[in-house]
Formats: structure tokens, C-alpha cells, sequence
């Protein structure tokens, strides 16, 4: 038996008179990797930044590992990591002075060094945030969500714009996370990263869930209504000519 660590029944969420969130309900299993997909505008950040409690509903329940959002706020926040944005607060402070004040914020204490292991940053340690490379920030900016040691963890578009290194390199360190048994819900528009990462999706369209459960099951529903790709004659494609090409090996600015 799975372990409901998220249910969101009947979310609704309207800015002024646009509904953006049209009563969705969803439940997210303790230890899984859950993927929120869809395109801009679908109402994918509107819904996490509820669940985390940075953003009122309109209406709907939501109980986040047995606490109520309407009641529970603060316990809710203890319980889970988001993802800071960093960028641009502290121009003089390096990577671990910045998880030393992040830290500060959440009551904990630092531990900046085995934070910086974790997502292979330890040779930063006295770099500024700003001297980072894209997937280095990427990386540091996750570390910040593990430091009040959350049972959950939000990443909304954690990979966008990173190269597929970068991109590769974030899949282990997610699936590194989960295997701790951290519950991670993910963002993103790679349909590639989702089906390699993710346990299960719900797909949201113009505020709504169109369709929710493993990528497999998907793909395989798909084709039982007869779908057929269109023949591929290749049997690899560009980017495996790419990671061919350039190595797994991640980038470092
Ligand atoms: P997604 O993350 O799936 O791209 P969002 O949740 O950011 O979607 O946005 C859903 C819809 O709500 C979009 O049409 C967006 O323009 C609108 N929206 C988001 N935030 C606000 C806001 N603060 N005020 C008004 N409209 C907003
Ligand atoms: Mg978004």
C-alpha cells in the first residue's frame, strides 16, 4: 500500500476573474518522484506555490502528511524544502556563507560542508553564488531546499536551460535525494527527463488534470488506441549524438 504524503482535492485557483486552477485533485505518494507537467500557463507553479504555502487558494483542501493547509501552515513549512531564488540577494557572500544565513532563517543548524557535498559543490565552497555556472546554480539553489531536512521537496523547472550534461547530472542528484526517502515533486517541459525520472505524472492543461499515473502506463494507453509514431528509420537521435560526441562528463564553468 502506498502512502498519501500529498492530497489535493477540488483546487481551485482564480486571479480576479481568470480561473487559473479550475478544481484539480491529486494525491502524491510518500517517496515517489511525482512529475506536474503541462504546457505555460497550465497552472503547474499556481498549485505547488499553494501546496508550499506561498500562495492562497481560493478554495479546495490540501493536507500535506496529515496537516491541513488551512490550519497546519506553519507545521507544513518545517516539513517541506522549496526552492530559494538565490540570485542576486547576497552579491558578496560564497556558497556556504549563503547556506550559513539560509540556515540562520530556518532555526537549523549549519552544515553547509555535507549540504555542499551532496550536490557536489564542495569545491565552491568560497565561490559567489554569481560565479556559478547555469547547472552549478541549479545545484546549489536544491541544496537550499534540503537544509531543514524536508520529507518533501518542490523543483519547479529545475533543468530548464541547462545543457544535457547539466540535465543528467540534475536526474542523479534527484533520484540521489529520493532514495533517502524524500518525496520530490517536479516540474519540467522535458517529456525525455519525465519519463526517465519521474514515478508518476499528472498532466495539467488550462488549469485542469488531464490525465494522471506512470509514464509507462501512459505510453502504453496511447498506443491501445492504435497511435503510431511515425516510423522512425534512425535508431538514435541527436542528442545521443551530442552526449556521444561531447561525454557525460558534467561542465563546470
Ligand atoms: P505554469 O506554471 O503551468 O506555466 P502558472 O501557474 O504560472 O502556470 O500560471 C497559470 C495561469 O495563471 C497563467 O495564465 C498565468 O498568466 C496566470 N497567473 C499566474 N500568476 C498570476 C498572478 N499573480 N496574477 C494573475 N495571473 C496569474
Ligand atoms: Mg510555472
Amino acid at each position: 500500500m502506498q502512502h498519501t504524503i500529498i492530497s489535493v482535492r477540488d483546487l481551485k485557483k482564480s486571479y480576479g476573474t481568470f480561473e487559473a486552477v479550475k478544481g484539480i485533485s491529486f494525491d502524491v505518494y510518500e517517496g515517489e518522484i511525482f512529475g506536474l507537467l503541462g504546457p505555460n500557463g497550465a497552472g503547474k507553479s499556481t498549485t505547488l506555490e499553494i501546496i508550499e504555502t506561498l500562495r492562497d487558494k481560493t478554495s479546495g483542501e490540501i493536507l500535506v502528511n496529515g496537516l491541513n493547509l488551512d490550519t497546519d501552515k506553519e507545521q507544513i513549512k518545517k516539513i517541506i524544502g522549496v526552492q530559494l531564488q538565490t540570485s542576486g540577494y547576497y552579491p558578496g557572500l560564497n556558497l556556504v556563507e549563503l547556506v550559513d544565513l539560509f540556515s540562520g532563517l530556518y532555526n537549523q543548524p549549519a552544515r553547509a560542508k555535507e549540504l555542499l557535498h551532496l550536490v557536489n559543490l564542495e569545491d565552491k565552497a568560497k565561490s559567489k553564488y554569481k560565479e556559478l555556472s547555469g547547472g552549478q546554480k541549479q545545484r546549489f539553489s536544491i541544496a537550499t531546499t534540503l537544509i531543514n531536512k524536508p520529507q518533501i521537496v518542490f523543483l519547479d523547472e529545475p533543468t530548464t536551460g541547462l545543457d544535457p550534461q547539466a540535465r543528467r547530472n540534475l536526474w542523479d542528484l534527484i533520484r540521489d535525494i529520493r532514495s533517502k526517502g524524500t518525496t520530490v515533486i517536479i516540474t519540467t517541459h522535458y517529456m525525455d527527463e519525465a519519463e526517465q525520472l519521474c514515478d508518476r505524472i499528472a498532466i495539467m492543461d488550462e488549469g485542469k488534470i488531464i490525465a494522471i499515473d506512470s509514464p509507462d502506463k501512459l505510453i502504453d494507453d496511447l498506443v491501445e488506441t492504435g497511435f503510431e509514431r511515425p516510423k522512425q528509420v534512425k535508431s538514435a537521435n541527436l542528442e545521443d549524438v551530442f552526449i556521444h560526441l561531447t561525454g557525460k562528463e558534467i561542465r563546470e564553468a
